[in-house]
């Protein structure tokens, strides 16, 4: 037997080592990284991490030690380029082969970038990891006006942190509204008034036309003539997944890698989780590719238990935070083919939940620092328990009570 070999330690990665071990998994494990850190969380690179608030060492997964600790050979600085499926193996850019009984890609996504001729002889960073980081805060050292292109979670997570490190920031959003990929336009008003009210400047329904270098500035104009002048310029525009490397080895690839409910590829002994995995959810009936840190950490938990001949399904729940100044984002279900929505509490109160409806039954919600009753809803909606619409809107009725009563 020559174990488990998990590409990539990121979360979904790193959750799988983790699970097999808590699950009596005695075999091999080896995970490899391209990066050369101990597998961290993600999340607060655009936050905490960013505005210095935190450590390396307070972002890690585990303590240093938990990998020798738990006999998990922990390979970074390890790029996997090559994987053999039918003699299972895989090479590294070395040149070193690994042998597998089971193998994991946990590969994540990448910054989806300009290709270069969008705008040559200009620089443009993107965040998706520590070097990253690194790399951008030295630049704000010499930086006074940052422009970020795009308005989505990261562009505004980083518009946050940079505005609170007293910087004065700027944000191009190509389409009419913030966040209109994943919220409701009273979401994305919300989120636009609160950033202005910081002193972001927001410039919505405005793609860059040119962008020229004048000294060490920019000077970027847009479709609809708005001229801004940026010294550093940062693009969040989506991710886009890293299922190179399954595809050129034979595994089947579509907006991701894809696998069924029990994170398995088309080929049994290969699996995959995370942002790399486009795999069907056994509560929604249908294949999705979620980019969060709980969809990582559950796929992770159905691979261990299918390699340990445990087999349970993926139905998680898709749900992500963000958080930006001392606003609490949360979101639960997937609102897309909402057909009503309902405000819980006063917006005005900067504490409230945007319930959405469709054919009668709440099918998500969004929740801005309104912690405990989202836990409640988004348990109902995690355990396909039918809220009528009705219910959801009657001012008596209380969120709390979903688990004591039947309904
Ligand atoms: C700035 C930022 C903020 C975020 N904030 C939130 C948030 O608030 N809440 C939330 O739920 N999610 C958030 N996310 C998304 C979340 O971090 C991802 O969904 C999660 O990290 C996915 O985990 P993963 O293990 O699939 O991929 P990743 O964390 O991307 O890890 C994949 C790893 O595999 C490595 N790798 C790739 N190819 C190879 C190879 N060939 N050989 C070796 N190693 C390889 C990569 O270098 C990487 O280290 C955020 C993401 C970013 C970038």
């Amino acid at each position: 037997m020559s174990g488990v070999l998990i590409i990539g330690s990121g979360h979904a990665g790193c959750s799988t080592a983790i699970n097999l071990r808590r699950s009596g998994y005695e075999d091999k494990i080896t995970m490899f990284s391209i990066e050369d850190e101990y597998p961290y969380h993600r999340p607060p690179l655009s936050k905490k991490f960013f505005k210095g608030d935190s450590l390396k060492k307070d972002i890690l997964i585990k303590g240093e030690s938990f990998y020798s600790d738990n006999n998990i050979d922990l390979k970074t600085n390890t790029e996997i380029t090559q994987v053999n499926i039918k003699e299972k193996y895989i090479t590294t850019h070395a040149g070193d082969r690994y042998e597998f009984s089971c193998l994991v890609f946990a590969t994540g996504s990448s910054s989806r970038v300009f290709p270069a001729t969008t705008y040559p002889g200009v620089d443009i960073y993107y965040l998706r990891n520590i070097a990253d980081v690194n790399c951008i805060n030295n630049l704000l050292k010499n930086s006074k006006k940052p422009l970020l292109i795009g308005g989505g979670y990261i562009g505004l997570e980083l518009a946050a942190s940079m505005q609170e490190m007293g910087l004065s920031v700027s944000i191009i959003e190509q389409e009419d509204r913030l966040l209109k990929r994943v919220t409701a336009p009273v979401m994305s008003k919300f989120y636009k008034d609160l950033h202005e009210s910081r002193g972001v400047k927001i410039f919505c329904d405005q793609s860059i036309e040119t962008i020229n270098k004048i000294d060490n500035n920019y000077e970027v104009l847009t479709n609809n003539g708005i001229s801004i002048s940026t010294d550093l310029i940062i693009a969040g525009i989506g991710a886009i997944p890293n299922n190179k490397l399954a595809q050129d080895s034979g595994i089947k690839c579509k907006n991701g890698i894809i696998v069924d409910q029990y994170c398995r590829t088309n080929v049994p002994y290969v699996f995959a989780a995370g942002d790399c995995a486009n795999a069907f959810n056994d509560l929604y009936g249908y294949a999705m590719r979620v980019e969060s840190v709980p969809s990582a950490n559950a796929h992770a938990k159905v691979i261990a238990s299918s390699i340990i001949g445990n087999e349970v399904t993926n139905r998680e729940l898709p749900w992500f935070w963000s958080d930006q100044y001392e606003f609490k984002l949360q979101m639960a279900g997937l609102s897309d083919e909402y057909d009503e929505i309902y405000i819980h509490g006063k917006i005005e109160d900067n504490s409230f939940m945007a319930c959405y409806g469709k054919e009668g039954s709440l099918i998500a919600v969004d929740s801005v620092n309104m912690p405990k009753i989202f836990n409640n809803y988004k348990k109902a909606l995690a355990n396909s328990m039918r809220l009528s619409m009705d219910l959801v809107k009657d001012p008596n009725f209380d969120p709390s009570s979903i688990f004591s009563a039947s309904y």
